[in-house]
């Protein structure tokens, strides 16, 4: 049984003060115990966001993490940093960072096994681009992103890893996937990771989407087979709608 994992990615936001976001997700998600809850503030707020969830199970992420652990890499922050700074889970590989910052599948598998030996949660996003999905090549992009992004890392180091399926022209578009168009990519991811690891290690990976989910087309999506949770970028900026799409999946489980 794979238990819900609802997760907010706030990026580059609030404009400010965090900390009153903070405090209204909390509240909103008193009593939420079926499911499993994220957030990734900015790094400037993961300290405040981890003493303020102290008492309670949400993880609290980094939104990236460089490779190197130390040295002149201005910008950048290592997986002991975000850990001092009290982070267990990172999301890696997002559309944003490989749009505007240069990442790629090699980028993102150094930094996944970065993270997996500093006991970070890796969410590996994946996802195809308008023009790729328009060409009818989503499965094969996201094929390679799998194969590069895991390359070289055994199953038994993998056990705590997310994957985020997340189309690039969902995100912040207001666009979502239709549940069966999203089902359809979950299911090719779940059967890969069969592929390359064993039928247990794929029955148990979560794997979300992500891509403009809202508390109005949470619920389709969370009743396809193989979506287990969501990665919400701008509903996750307002506690009564990352709270609701969190309820919906509580709901359901
Ligand atoms: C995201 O940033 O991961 C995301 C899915 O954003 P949004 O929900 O705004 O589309």
């Amino acid at each position: 049984m794979r238990t819900y994992y609802i997760a907010g990615n706030w990026k580059m936001n609030p404009a400010d003060d965090p900390l009153t976001l903070l405090r209204k997700v909390k509240a909103k998600c008193v009593g939420l115990n079926k499911i499993e809850l994220m957030i990734a503030p900015p790094f400037t707020a993961i300290n405040q966001a981890v003493l303020l969830f102290k008492e309670t199970k949400m993880h609290i992420a980094g939104q990236n993490l460089f490779w190197e652990l130390q040295g002149a890499y201005t910008g950048e922050i290592s997986a002991p940093l975000l850990k001092s700074a009290g982070a267990d889970t990172v999301i890696i590989g997002h559309s944003e960072r490989r749009q505007y910052f240069g990442e790629t599948d090699e980028t993102v598998n150094k930094r996944l096994k970065t993270a997996l030996k500093y006991g970070l949660t890796p969410v590996v996003c994946i996802g195809e681009t308008l023009a790729e999905r328009e060409k009818g090549v989503t499965l094969e992009v996201v094929g390679r992103q799998m194969t590069c992004g895991l390359y070289g890392i055994a199953e038994k180091e993998l056990y705590t890893l997310i994957i985020a399926y997340e189309p690039v022209w969902a995100i912040g578009t207001g666009k979502v996937a239709s549940p069966q168009d999203a089902q359809e990519v979950h299911e090719f991811i779940r059967r890969k990771l069969k592929e390359l690891y064993s039928p247990v290690f794929a029955d148990n990976l979560r794997i979300l989407y992500g891509g403009s989910v809202k508390p109005d087309n949470a619920r389709g999506l969370f009743e396809q087979v193989d979506i287990d949770g969501a990665l919400i970028g701008g509903a996750s900026l307002s506690a009564d709608s990352f709270a609701d799409i969190a309820r919906t999946a509580e709901d359901i489980s």
